[in-house]
């Protein structure tokens, strides 16, 4: 059906592709664009005009794109993407798109057309408020973090997963960019002049720098549960009604906590940018997903713990403190890096006066250097809010 060598596909090869494996029968009707950013991964949006029905085909190139530069990067990352979306799906089907076929050797995976809905960042944005997107990434976090973890696995089963799921390159690229880069005066840093000294004061700040050492141990060796491992608000696509979370090819297990503390940060730009009732919105979403994740990891760990330990009855509020003080530390170093690291995001670097988007990454550093630092002292989301108003 397919080829036996990798080759990049083009809009051509990507139709024959389609018809070959009979998701469509009439090749007239059909139109086929590349949609992706373009950094790693080709995304073919393929529709059948007549039918009003599309696919999408997501093929990893053997290499990343950035600034002009290219690095080798693993295209095994497109079966740890199609396995996550399978492994996740298992629990959240209704949160992530179908997968339709895989192919190990072209590097691709065919799965739902999800363009009736937008992307979660470019929404929010442009002023939506996703009214349920805060509930689902709560459900979604604490059903895939839950039923991967040794909570709810055999660990036979367990250590089969981690093996599956061994990332190295992909984790190699987060270990860098979010923990270590930023902290360092390193060319892959990327910041205005503006933010110099502030920059400065973090590469000097030995405090800091010793937490983040921290999170990133915990990064490393905390095999708790099949992450995500890329879930920023670019990473999900939202309606008024529906949320699908794509793109997990940084998948492995790790720290419970770094899923929801890289989505905690990612709606925290949107509190920076955002004043009055409409950062209230955002503020209210935080503390949703929070509630809904408790409450799920909750029942879930009530019907189907495996541990016997789990009787015990101060053993689920300190795991659940556990993965809400890790959480709030991963945020901030989600904060800091998507400020000053290679990677930024739309919602500050989108800011087109210069003072006010200096002013946005200064809050966005310091409230990530506080989450980083005082993150024990935070106790619960009421508090947390309370903690990022007064730094903001
Ligand atoms: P990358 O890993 O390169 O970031 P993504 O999986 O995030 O790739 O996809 C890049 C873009 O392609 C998305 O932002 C979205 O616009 C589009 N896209 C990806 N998957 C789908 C899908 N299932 N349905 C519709 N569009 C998609
Ligand atoms: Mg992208
Ligand atoms: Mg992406
Ligand atoms: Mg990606």
């Amino acid at each position: 059906l397919t080829e036996n060598t990798y080759k990049p596909l083009t809009v051509e090869s990507a139709i024959n592709l389609a018809i070959n494996l009979q998701l469509f029968t009439n090749k007239e009707n059909l139109v086929c664009k590349e949609i992706g950013d373009g950094n790693l991964n080709l995304v073919f949006h393929i529709v059948d005009n007549e039918k009003q029905k599309g696919i999408i085909i997501k093929q990893a190139l053997p290499y990343a794109k950035v600034v002009g530069e290219s690095w080798p990067l693993t295209i095994h990352r497109s079966e740890i993407e199609a396995n996550a979306l399978k492994t996740h799906g298992e629990f959240v089907s209704h949160l992530v798109p179908k997968v339709y076929h895989t192919d190990k050797t072209l590097a691709i995976t065919v799965m739902e057309d999800l363009s009736h809905l937008t992307i979660a960042r470019t929404g929010l944005i442009d002023g939506q408020n996703y009214p349920l997107l805060s509930s689902h990434v709560g459900e979604y976090l604490a059903k895939t973090l839950f039923y991967t973890s040794d909570y709810a696995l055999h660990p036979f089963k367990k250590k089969d997963l981690v093996k599956q799921f061994s990332n190295p390159e992909l984790c190699k690229i987060t270990e860098d960019l979010v923990f270590t880069d930023p902290f360092f005066d390193v060319d892959t840093n990327d910041f205005e002049e503006e933010l110099k000294d502030t920059v400065r004061e973090i590469w000097k700040d030995a405090s800091l720098k010793f937490e983040v050492a921290k999170l990133k141990k915990q990064f490393l060796t905390e095999t708790e549960a099949l992450l995500h491992g890329d879930l920023h608000t670019g990473s999900i696509f939202a309606s008024i009604t529906e949320t699908k979370v794509i793109d997990p090819e940084f998948a492995f297990y790790g720290p419970f906590g770094f899923d929801v503390g890289q989505f905690f940060a990612n709606l925290i730009f949107q509190v920076i940018v955002r004043t009055g009732e409409q950062r209230q919105v955002i503020l209210n979403h935080l503390e949703k997903t929070w509630d809904i994740f408790q409450t799920i990891f909750t029942d879930s760990w009530q019907k189907d713990c495996l541990e016997p330990f789990a009787e015990i009855e101060s053993y689920l509020p300190y795991i659940l403190g556990k993965i809400f003080t890790d959480s709030i530390g991963f945020a901030g170093c989600e904060l800091i890096r998507r400020t000053i690291g290679l990677s930024h995001v739309k919602d500050l670097d989108g800011i087109t006066d210069i003072k006010v988007r200096i002013a946005a990454k200064k809050t966005a550093l310091k409230l990530g250097r506080a989450c980083i630092l005082y993150r024990h002292k935070i106790n619960g989301m009421e508090d947390y809010i309370s903690f990022i108003k007064q730094n903001i």
